[in-house]
């Protein structure tokens, strides 16, 4: 068989168990009404939990970004691509998250495939939650550490896991928030258990940052924690509304990164105009604390209106409230029904979540009204 026909074939099979993924064509900004495919909807699908996104003032500082600096970085951070917009951000977000010293990577991706890969190598063990993102179980697949995996924030499983362990540095790598059950990693917890094993705490705070915390500073302000175990990483294209990442800590560990980080060394610099956008976003993130409000009255709404449905809403307080329906063809069926109806809500499935509980990502924004949940409410309650 020729290549090509041998992928159509697995195409195919993957199709038939409805789980062929495919893209939609969003042609206005991302915000709570899109255009998607030349119609209109109102969308729960993005992670602008804040609703940063399309947000003018965000828009006229990347212009501004442009005169000032040009569009390509041109060059990686340890050639000439580091520039004052790059350095300026640094020193803005370990401010804003209360931690000595801050690093740029392009992407949330490549920042957590930076860390682990920088901190861990043969001989080392990480230690990872059973539903932490792909790009978590990536870096820690590529580290050539050894990998164990422990149950869904099964403390008592990490502990045996951590007592059991000869490995010379060990490392915990957890969501913060899971990105697709919406629940928060009990970190005091984790945190405790490094301190007594001797192990360190890499924190993805992609979904808390900008939502979780006094004035969105995120899950170590939620937890009000302060340790330097704790590696800290957040991504910049969600609540931030823009794109890439930042991991702080302590001084000695961002420059072991900059010696030592793969991904952040043979990669070219984002654009410095999204640095310079990104300071915009710092402050409106930390001054406009209705977006926040908001999304607490939203998650509220949605969570009073769906107590009559037949599907359960996992347990979750932030903007990532996932409705379990189970079966992957019923998912999709769900999401193609309301999707009919002008809302978008995708379908998530295996292997993104586990076998048999495909599920409704709804993610609510500061964007949102409350009449648009009502009219999610209402549909699913119809579907029902
Ligand atoms: N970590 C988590 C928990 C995420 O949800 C994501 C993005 N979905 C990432 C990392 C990757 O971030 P980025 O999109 O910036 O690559």
């Amino acid at each position: 068989m020729s290549l090509p026909a041998e992928l159509a074939a697995e195409l195919a099979a993957r199709e038939d168990q409805g789980l062929r993924r495919k893209r939609r064509l969003l042609s206005s900004p991302q915000q709570a009404r899109v255009t998607v495919d030349g119609r209109e909807y109102i969308a729960f699908c993005s992670n602008d939990y804040l609703g940063l996104a399309a947000d003018p003032r965000l828009a006229a500082a990347a212009k501004a970004g442009i005169d000032r600096y040009g569009v390509g970085a041109g060059a990686s951070h340890l050639i000439l691509g580091h520039s004052t917009a790059h350095h300026e951000l640094e020193d803005a977000l370990a401010a804003f998250v209360r931690l000595p010293r801050a690093l740029l990577f392009s992407t949330g991706y490549m920042a957590n495939m930076g860390v682990v890969g920088a901190l861990c190598g043969r001989g080392d063990t990480v230690f990872a939650d059973r539903l932490n993102h792909a790009s978590l179980n990536d870096a820690a697949l590529v580290s050539r550490a050894a990998f164990k995996r422990y149950a869904h924030s099964d403390l008592a499983a990490l502990e045996r896991l951590l007592k059991a362990t000869p490995a010379r540095r060990k490392l915990v790598i957890v969501d913060a928030v899971f990105s697709m059950d919406g629940d928060i990693a009990p970190v005091p917890e984790l945190l405790e258990l490094c301190e007594r094993h001797d192990a360190y705490l890499l924190i993805d705070d992609a979904h808390g940052f900008g939502v979780l915390g006094a004035q969105g500073r995120g899950t170590l302000a939620h937890f009000g924690i302060a340790s330097e175990r704790v590696i800290y990483m957040a991504t910049l294209g969600k609540a931030a509304g823009v794109a890439g990442a930042f991991v702080a800590g302590s001084a000695a560990l961002i420059e072991t990164l900059i010696q030592n980080a793969r991904p952040y060394i043979y990669t070219t610099a984002t654009p410095p105009l999204l640095a310079h956008t990104l300071l915009t976003s710092l402050q409106l993130i930390e001054q406009e604390n209705w977006r926040r409000e908001r999304l607490d009255a939203l998650i509220l709404q949605l969570k009073q209106g769906l107590a009559a449905s037949p599907w359960r809403l996992l347990a979750s307080d932030t903007p990532i409230q996932p409705l379990l329906v189970g079966d992957n063809a019923a998912a999709l069926g769900l999401s193609e029904q309301l999707a009919a109806q002008g809302l978008l809500v995708p379908a998530i499935r295996p292997p993104t979540v586990p076998q048999g509980t495909a599920r409704l990502r709804i993610s609510l924004s500061a964007d949102h009204e409350a009449a648009d949940v009502a009219q999610l409410v209402s549909a699913l309650l119809q579907a029902a």
